[in-house]
């Protein structure tokens, strides 16, 4: 299947030959005919499917020889959960429209709301927005839905999960009735149906599951780790395996907080990204980690929703999530379409549950690797949280020479 068969216009083909795009992704080639044929669309895919693109290239087709936006009026409007998110979107709405004239920008909190104004003021084809600066800026009477034609709810369940419910409600009593309205969610949950039905209009259903998109190109890893000693292990896991660029996902922004100060004394060069960081310091954070200043970033399942580095080569989880689904989603920051990545995790004693989850919605379990040093107690080796019964114990899994480590482990010196 080629992009030249899904019923992209010449600009467009032309626009993503040179994003590097050899072949469509499944989301893709099932997306892009639906949304040109101006159906409404509930699609259950997640960030490096490329849905993005899925949903962009169509509907920048579909706006293209249209009507001219009047004066604060916005033709097709994406709504993002993230400001990372808003930004990245908007940025390939313009990658993708650059032989078009298709005039889009992004909207979202943190920054300045007067600028956002005076570009809305002359009217835009394409509005990406996080819920609260789109409500600010309607509140302002600075935007005009009269005119709009498609909708886009990019991430509707982590819109969900961040209690966006009643913001996108009302934005949604404000637009025309007669619209195209596109739904993205990483999942299909009874809250996402109910919100489908409500804002959605005889939708044709799309599903990428993670088995045909993610997980396959990713190598999945597991060390388990005596809890104290997981900064360590990260600083140790960095400097052997000279990784050069390391997404790190912390469970609490005072936890990657200190895990930045851990690694920068290690002599690692590190920044994070938190909700309580200012806009201008996790942009700055985000572009330091894409040029290469910045080896590892660490972030909170919040403010990394999205974010979207090209060819990842490595993320690390060094909490578990509590929510399994979050596994799958910080995982493919890795691995994105076509591209292999490593997904590692620290897995200390008080995370089983959590593992014990993660292991059922992926549907097997990882595979564990011990670091002299670093190992945890037998107790904890001999864990197989996933199914004893299915795949044995742990014991059977791991490499020899593993009982002898439990013992030097506890011989380390802790770093304060
Ligand atoms: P998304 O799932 O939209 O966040 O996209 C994930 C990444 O895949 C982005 O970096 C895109 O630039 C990239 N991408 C999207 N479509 C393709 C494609 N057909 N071939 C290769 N890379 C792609």
């Amino acid at each position: 299947m080629s992009f030249g068969s899904l019923g992209l216009c010449d600009e467009l083909l032309k626009a993503v030959a040179e994003q590097g795009y050899t072949k469509p992704s499944p989301i893709q080639v099932d997306a892009i005919p639906v949304v040109l044929s101006q159906c409404d669309v509930m699609a259950v895919a997640h960030t490096g499917t490329g849905k993005t693109a899925g949903f962009t290239l169509p509907m920048v087709q579909l706006l293209s020889g249209g009507p001219i936006p009047k004066a604060q009026c916005i033709r097709a409007l994406v709504i993002t959960p993230t400001r990372e998110l808003a930004a990245q979107v908007a940025d390939s709405v313009q990658n993708y429209s650059r032989h078009m004239n298709i005039r889009s920008a992004a909207v979202f909190g943190g920054v300045r709301i007067e600028p956002q104004i005076a570009q809305l003021q002359g009217g835009l084809d394409v509005l990406v927005a996080t819920p609260g600066r789109l409500i600010d800026l309607y509140n302002q009477q600075a935007i005009n839905f009269d005119q709009l034609e498609i909708l886009v709810l990019d991430e509707a369940d982590r819109m969900l999960d961040l209690g966006f419910i009643d913001d996108i409600l009302r934005i949604q009593m404000l637009l025309p009735i007669k619209r195209q309205t596109l739904m993205f969610s990483a999942t299909f949950s009874k809250e996402i149906k109910s919100l489908a039905k409500g804002m959605l209009n005889h939708p044709v259903l799309i599903e990428v599951t993670a088995a045909n998109s993610i997980v396959e190109t990713i190598t999945q890893k597991l060390y388990p780790v005596v809890k104290e000693y997981k900064g360590d292990l990260l600083t140790y896991l960095i400097k052997k395996n000279t990784w050069r660029q390391v997404l790190v996902f912390s469970r609490t922004k005072q936890g990657a907080d200190s895990l930045v100060v851990l690694l920068k004394n290690a002599g690692i060069s590190a920044d994070s990204i938190h909700a309580n960081r200012t806009q201008h310091a996790r942009t700055l954070a985000l572009d330091g980690f894409k040029n290469g200043t910045i080896v590892a970033l660490v972030a909170t399942d919040i403010a990394s929703r999205g974010i979207d580095i090209n060819q990842l080569p490595c993320v690390v989880n060094f909490d578990l999530p509590y929510v399994a689904e979050d596994y799958v989603h910080r995982i493919g920051r890795t691995g994105r379409v076509g591209t292999s990545g490593l997904a590692v995790s620290l897995f200390s004693e008080d995370e089983s549950k959590q593992l014990q989850s993660i292991e059922r919605v992926i549907g097997h379990k990882l595979e564990r690797e011990i670091i002299p040093g670093f190992a945890p107690s037998e107790k904890l080796l001999a864990t197989s949280p996933y199914d004893d019964d299915e795949y044995g114990n742990f014991e059977a899994d791991s490499k020899p020479g593993r009982r002898g480590r439990g013992g030097s482990s506890s011989n380390r010196k802790r770093k304060n």
